[in-house]
């Protein structure tokens, strides 16, 4: 506690621990998102106390980036590895569906649901299974949404087209959206479109239940431009920033992890997927320092450690595609 708030989202997450995992424990390690995405998604409740921008930024910039930028693509239930329980599928992925679940749902349902749920397993343990049934006696069935989110893979790659023509003194606005991912399933998401013109506005609401689903909207102005989920409401690539740059291998990557952690001289890189890729290392101190920069060649992965302070760092990896994990690795005195 040294005055500033930089580490705001660290004391956030480690509190709702005293909820979320240590009042409602999750029955066994292959639920533990019910711990790490509650607390993940706490970190965005609290920057909600400053204001709905700042709750955004967070959501976007801090918890759906990493996850599009990890390359991860297993589903958040039943990780299969160590390094899948303590994945960004387990943090990140499972705290943008609890966003994306308070979207659907509505505030009151969602949090009606939470705090329900909290009640019913305080002091005991919980199931993945009783987090839905409480959030579904709120709002009507949801395996729909937990089907794709949860127990599935990946996350929607949208391919939008918009046009729109003259119709006496309307507008016919067509819309034609579908799903370019191959790993994973088709997705059903009630989708969001901002339309906006000289002077006027409007917001269009439709489920995009359909692979290549066209729509046409009478639209009593002449839009000017139209924009797709403008307020992050869907983990996809569609989020601001993301669209352009994130190109998972096929079949995604697996979490990286460090082998020896704690090392002395050197350590390995182990990030399934990754390995006939080129990548870039970069080694920060805790301030944030960069104190090595490499690039390893496709096959080695050996990381040289010789003259670092002993400490705990950070590593840094990119992949082709900005395919991008951090892990912690600690430094013994060598
Ligand atoms: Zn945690």
């Amino acid at each position: 506690m040294n005055g500033n708030t930089n580490y705001d989202w660290l004391l956030a997450h480690e509190m709702s621990h005293m909820w979320w995992g240590n009042c409602v424990t999750e029955r066994f390690w292959t639920d533990v998102w019910l711990s790490e995405s509650f607390a993940t998604y706490s970190e965005a409740i609290w920057m909600e106390s400053y204001g709905q921008a700042e709750y955004l930024n967070y959501v976007v910039n801090n918890i759906m980036k990493p996850y599009l930028y990890s390359g991860e693509l297993f589903p958040i239930v039943e990780p299969e590895t160590p390094a899948q329980l303590w994945s960004a599928t387990t943090y990140e992925k499972g705290a943008s569906v609890l966003h994306m679940l308070r979207m659907i749902m509505g505030d009151t349902a969602f949090f009606t649901g939470y705090e329900t749920y909290f009640a019913s397993h305080s002091y005991t343990t919980a199931l993945t299974t009783d987090f839905i049934e409480h959030m579904e006696a709120q709002y009507g069935d949801l395996s729909w949404f937990f089907d794709q989110w949860v127990y599935g893979e990946g996350y929607p790659i949208y391919d939008i087209s918009t046009d729109w023509v003259q119709l006496g003194s309307d507008w016919q606005l067509t819309i034609n959206i579908g799903q370019t991912q191959t790993v994973s399933n088709f997705f059903t998401m009630p989708v969001e479109f901002h339309v906006e013109g000289t002077g006027a506005d409007s917001v269009i609401t439709f489920l995009n239940d359909t692979q290549n689903q066209e729509e046409i909207f009478i639209i009593p102005f002449e839009p000017t431009t139209v924009e797709f989920d403008p307020d992050s409401r869907i983990l996809s690539t569609a989020v601001m920033g993301v669209e352009e740059h994130t190109y998972p291998p096929q079949g995604g990557v697996g979490t990286m992890y460090l082998g020896p952690n704690p090392a002395t001289l050197s350590s390995t890189i182990n990030w399934q997927g990754t390995w006939n890729m080129e990548l870039q290392i970069r080694i920060y101190d805790l301030s944030g320092r960069i104190v090595r920069k490499r690039v390893l060649e496709p096959s080695s992965r050996n990381l040289d450690l010789a003259g670092i302070p002993a400490g705990t760092y950070l590593v840094d990896a990119i992949a082709p595609g900005n395919v991008r994990q951090t892990a912690r690795l600690v430094i013994l005195a060598n």
